[in-house]
């Protein structure tokens, strides 16, 4: 049963990651990616704890190494630009260890490469799934209806498998009162290698380069009630922003002005995906769309690297009873998921609550006004050791080993 034909959706982390491993086991894997080629570029991510097996379990722990985003360090400024804090680039953003920063798009590149020769439906997407005895009978946008034993929705928060097989986005998505977007600037600063934060209790403005030769990444995220906007209107989206933005110090007057020009302007709610069941069936959810933890939890590239491991270890392991892996797969990953998860609703809860009149908001605001540097550092810390012990927070099987006993 090993030759099973299963169909993957979504070419990010999570998809290509299960392709590999599916792949290596005996499978035949095939991705369906609705952008035209590879998704390169994107923000920085974070490959932390565990994670950080499955990349040396594919050999590739040196490559991902070699193509860190190398940040030398960070500082944090106050709305005139004074620096009140200064960390190194990994105490910054909570690594510890061997943990690794890499583009989004840089990982997706490398994965790609351990899957050459692999078919896959570029500028397409699913859009029907129906399930039988024998297999998945399975429609594209662009292709002809094919057969397949399984299909894996890897295809990111807004899954559209997850939308044809288990429901509307509505049931599943947690929002968590914040909103980010993120464009690149011209690196007006000569930062290099380096990045700069702005924070008050519910608005955060990030900037970094990773040369002085590249143009900037600027990212906002603020709390705010439910806002309505259209993902598809760009520019009332860049009007809210400024709109919340307007009487920030700062670079940000400047970032704002640049923004009208940036070609890659994102903006969209941060939410969760949280399911009671990962699987439906012959069709299983693997990274965010199944279970986002949210860009604020910082281990959503984690989470798909990890989940897409144990996803394929489980179908191999079972032998051509999906519904056997299936379960494995939850009872493996359940936990862990939910952990790191927290880290984002914590974060959010600290920022939603931000502009709130209790005994931990006023701590906070004294400790920023009389210490701001010495507490950012032990809030930082404090921070660090939550996150590590997330990404952790499972034991993974050699899947190798034991299919060799
Ligand atoms: C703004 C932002 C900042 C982030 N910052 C961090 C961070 O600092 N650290 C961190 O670890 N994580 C971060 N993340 C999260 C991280 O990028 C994701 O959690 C991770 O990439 C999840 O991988 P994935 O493969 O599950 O989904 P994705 O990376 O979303 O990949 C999904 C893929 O599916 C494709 N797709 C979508 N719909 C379809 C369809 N209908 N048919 C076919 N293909 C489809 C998409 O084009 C994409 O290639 C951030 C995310 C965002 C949005």
């Amino acid at each position: 049963m090993r030759n099973q034909r299963i169909l993957i959706s979504g070419a990010g982390p999570a998809g290509l990651t299960l392709a590999y491993w599916l792949r290596y086991y005996g499978f035949s894997p095939t991705l369906v990616e609705r952008s035209p080629s590879l998704r390169i570029g994107g923000y920085k991510v974070d490959i932390r704890g565990v994670a950080l097996e499955v990349v040396k379990y594919m050999g590739l722990y040196g490559r991902v190494k070699d193509l860190q985003t190398n940040m030398l360090g960070a500082s944090v400024v106050d709305k005139f630009g004074q620096e009140i804090a200064q960390m190194n680039g990994d105490t910054f953003n909570l690594r510890i260890s061997q943990d690794l920063e890499i583009i989004r798009g840089d990982l997706c590149r490398i994965l790609a490469q351990q899957i050459e020769g692999m078919t896959c439906l570029f500028n397409d997407s699913v859009v029907a799934i129906s399930q039988g005895h024998e297999g998945v009978e399975v429609e594209f946008e662009n292709h002809a209806p094919q057969q397949f034993d399984l299909v894996i929705g890897a295809d990111g928060l807004h899954s559209t498998v997850r939308k044809l097989v288990f429901g509307h986005d509505s049931c599943f998505a947690k929002e968590l009162g914040l909103y980010i977007s993120i464009f690149s600037v011209p690196n007006a600063l000569g930062l290099h290698r380096w990045e700069m934060e702005y924070a008050d209790s519910t608005k955060l403005v990030n900037l970094y380069s990773p040369s002085k030769d590249q143009d900037a990444k600027a990212a906002f995220l603020f709390a705010s009630q439910a806002l309505r906007f259209d993902i598809r209107d760009v520019q009332k989206q860049q009007q809210l922003l400024s709109e919340v933005y307007v009487r920030v110090g700062w670079e940000v007057p400047k970032l704002l002005a640049a923004m009208k020009q940036s070609k890659d302007f994102y903006f969209d709610s941060i939410a969760q995906i949280c399911m009671s069941h990962w699987s439906d069936g012959r069709v299983a959810l693997v990274g965010d769309a199944g279970y986002c933890p949210s860009p604020v939890s910082g281990q959503g590239t984690s989470l798909a690297l990890v989940g897409a491991y144990v996803l394929a270890g489980e179908l191999a392991l079972a032998k051509g009873d999906y519904a056997q892996a299936f379960s494995q797969y939850e009872k493996q990953l359940r936990k862990y998921v939910e952990q790191n998860q927290k880290l984002g609703r914590n974060f959010a809860k600290n920022m939603t609550e931000g502009h709130k009149k209790n005994l931990t908001v006023w701590l906070h605001d004294q400790f920023m006004r009389l210490l701001p540097g010495r507490w950012i550092k032990f809030v930082t810390k404090q921070a660090t050791r939550r996150v590590g012990r997330a990404a952790n927070a499972v034991v993974l099987k050699n899947y190798t080993a034991l299919l060799n006993q």
